[in-house]
This record gives structure tokens, C-alpha cells and sequence, in this order.
């Protein structure tokens, strides 16, 4: 069982067709099944139009789904239950800080704020007395709700998952420190993408995980809540970014590269495919 999870805040482009391709081929050559999740937690920047462009994208290129589409939003009740048993499990504080707090914390602690994937929350909000948090949290202030690290790996121990390689599978140790401790919901929204990722994974019954290489980090703290909510581990495969000439990721910002304008160019689902899988660079001409 196999999944791909976009987010309907775009069209879909060479980069995600890549994604899609991992995981429809994996479910087909093994009689599997693979599903269609939208991952729409953040409705200030999803919207339906995209959900439909994206049904309709991978209809046209002949990557169908099994069963129901699953969309993210439908399933805040799923989100809360896993909460509250963290909550329960005392793995969760509330954390006030504003984005500019956090990353003057950092500086005086003398770690990079601009650094490409950043360094974790320094836990500012980790230590505030009982009375103090409840006191913020009834006044009405915005908080996120963060993953107490230290607690939640004192609960789990060590972890590992197994990595399908080109090479074959291979087991690897969770190293989730890194990240620290990441936001699982804020004050109006009972999940985060790893919340959500880790209960859907686990609600439809994936087995195997395909997804980009930059993906690959969150798996670590993905491993750690599977653990702590005693949810089975699929294995995964983290598979590389097509890039652009200049070997930038491809992104939204790609425009000739959503499935909408290439198929307007004439280019058909085959070339597509062939393209989103191709080892090359994804636009322009082939570098040898
Ligand atoms: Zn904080």
C-alpha cells in the first residue's frame, strides 16, 4: 500500500509526478494498492480549484488511485484524538513565541538563524512553570503546541526504520534531535504535517512511503510519534528532487513545468512520465 500526498496549494508539477511515479509503480509491480491523499491542513493556502486540477492531472496521465481520495481536513477529529493522547502522555508543551523570538533566542545562543534548514526551537517555553502557561494560553495569545523531545525519546528509546536503497532495504536509526522540538498544532488547528502525515500513514494502512529526499529529516521525528501513538512503521523511500539547469529544486515557481502547461504545449502523458523519471535534469536540454 502506497500513497501520494500533495497539497492543493498549486498545479502539479514534473517534480511531483516524480513522487506520484514512485509510489504507483511500487503498488502496481507488487499487486498493490496506491492512494490518494490531499494534504490541505492549511486552508489559507489550499484551495479546490487545485484539488480538482490535481484529480484531473493524474487521471489524464494515467496514474489512478484506489478507493476514496483522502483529504486532510475532513480528519481534524483523527488529529485531536492523537493530541490528546500526547497531551495525556505529558510529551507536549505550548510554546508563545513568535517567529522573531525564536530566532533572536537563537542568535544570543550564538547558532545561525539563517541557516538553510535552521536549527531547532531552542526550547524557551520548554521550562515556563504550570501556572504561568495556563494563565497564557486562557489569555487568548496565539501558541503552538511543540514535541517535548527529551520526554518523548525518554518514553520510545532507541528507534530505526528500514530505507528501501537502490541497494536494497536498510535499516536506519531515527536521529530526530535535529529537529528538535517541532510544532505538532497550533492554538486553531489540532495538527501540523507531521501529526497529520503519521495519523493518515497509519489510518490507511501504508506500508511503504514514498517521498522526496527533502522529506527525509522529518521522517526521524515521523518514527518518534508513531512510536509514543503505537502506530504501526511503514518502510520508506526517499527518492531524489528533479532539478532545474542550474540544479535548483523544481517548485511551484516553475511554471512551465506544471502537467497543465506542458500538456497545453502538446507534450503527452508518456513524454511526461518519461521526463519525471529521467536521472537528468527535468527542462531544457539533457546535460551528458
Ligand atoms: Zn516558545
Amino acid at each position: 500500500m502506497t500513497r501520494f500526498a500533495p497539497s492543493p496549494t498549486g498545479y502539479l508539477h514534473l517534480g511531483h509526478v516524480r513522487s506520484a511515479i514512485e509510489g504507483w509503480r511500487a503498488a502496481r509491480d507488487s499487486g498493490g494498492r496506491f492512494l490518494l491523499r490531499l494534504e490541505d491542513i492549511d486552508q489559507t493556502r489550499c484551495r479546490d480549484e487545485y484539488s480538482e486540477a490535481i484529480l484531473e492531472d493524474l487521471s489524464w496521465l494515467g496514474l489512478t488511485w484506489d478507493g476514496p481520495v483522502r483529504k486532510q481536513s475532513e480528519h481534524f477529529d483523527d488529529y485531536r484524538d492523537a493530541l490528546d493522547r500526547l497531551e495525556a502522555m505529558g510529551v507536549l508543551y505550548p510554546c508563545f513565541c513568535t517567529r522573531k523570538e525564536i530566532q533572536e533566542e537563537i542568535a544570543r545562543a550564538g547558532g545561525a538563524p539563517h541557516a538553510l534548514s535552521g536549527p531547532p526551537y531552542p526550547g524557551t517555553c520548554r521550562g515556563l512553570d504550570r501556572r504561568l502557561r495556563e494563565e497564557k494560553q486562557l489569555s487568548g495569545i496565539d501558541y503552538a503546541l511543540r514535541l517535548d523531545l527529551a520526554r518523548a525519546l525518554a518514553l520510545t528509546g532507541l528507534l530505526d526504520w528500514v530505507e528501501e536503497e537502490e541497494g536494497g532495504p536498510h535499516r536506519k536509526p531515527a536521529d530526530p534531535a535535529p529537529l528538535g522540538d517541532v510544532v505538532l498544532a497550533r492554538k486553531d488547528v489540532p495538527t501540523s504535517y507531521h501529526l497529520a502525515v503519521t495519523v493518515d500513514d497509519a489510518s490507511q494502512g501504508v506500508t511503504l512511503v514514498t517521498r522526496g529526499e527533502d522529506l527525509a529529516a522529518a521522517t526521524h521525528v515521523h518514527r518518534v510519534l508513531q512510536a509514543l501513538l503505537d502506530l504501526p512503521t511503514p518502510r520508506y523511500h526517499h527518492h531524489e528532487l528533479l532539478t532545474d539547469p542550474s540544479g535548483r529544486r523544481l517548485s511551484k515557481r516553475d511554471h512551465a513545468l506544471t502537467i497543465r502547461s506542458m500538456r497545453e504545449c502538446g507534450i503527452g502523458p508518456t513524454e511526461i512520465i518519461a521526463r519525471a523519471v529521467s536521472r537528468e535534469n527535468a527542462s531544457g536540454p539533457a546535460r551528458r
